[in-house]
């Protein structure tokens, strides 16, 4: 299965910006049997355990947490970009290559303690990741993992979440 999702990834040059090759991972939505493969090799990275809440990040990342929440039986929980949640938020902000971004999270959507899964279609630089992790700190969350579908493992985004257990499918 590692092998077909990673032959269905189709490398877009110069998107969003000229010189970024972007991973496409519409193809393996869009396929039936790959998008529940990589839906089953998600779940595998929670090891068995009992998890409350699945955590996705916007916008890809809801799409995989959301369906990897119904298979554990878990909540979601959504991590925005800063504007789109209507309740009260706590707020990460992380450092773009020009400028900054801001994530938020909704201060009871995780109540302390809870077992969590962070989830996101890729891992590049590894900014979006620590700050939805900074996040769960905030919220007192257990964090049993945070998982991708794919890493870009020369970029070193793991080294931004030191603190925490980081599970990826695919590797470039
Ligand atoms: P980072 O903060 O680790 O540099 O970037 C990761 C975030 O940007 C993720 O939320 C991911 O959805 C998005 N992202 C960055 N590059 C790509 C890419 O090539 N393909 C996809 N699908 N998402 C990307």
């Amino acid at each position: 299965m590692v092998e077909r999702l990673k032959s269905a990834i189709r490398d877009v040059n110069d998107f969003p910006k000229p010189g970024i090759v972007f991973k496409d991972i519409t193809p393996i939505l869009g396929d039936a049997a790959l998008f529940r493969g990589a839906i089953d090799l998600l779940c595998e990275t929670a090891g068995g355990k009992e998890i409350d809440k699945i955590v996705g990040i916007d916008a890809r990342g809801f799409i995989f947490a959301a369906a990897v929440a119904d298979r554990l039986s878990a909540g979601f929980v959504p991590v925005r970009k800063k504007g789109k949640l209507p309740w009260r938020c706590h707020e990460a902000s992380y450092a773009l290559e020009y400028g900054e971004a801001t994530v938020e999270i909704h201060q009871d959507a995780v109540k302390p303690g809870e077992k969590v899964l962070l989830v996101d279609d890729l891992l590049a630089t590894g900014g979006t990741a620590a700050a939805a992790v900074k996040l769960l700190d905030k919220v007192g969350a257990d964090v049993i993992a945070v998982s991708f579908l794919i890493e870009l493992s020369f970029l070193k985004g793991r080294e931004k979440i030191p603190s925490h257990e980081v599970k990826s499918i695919l590797h470039y």
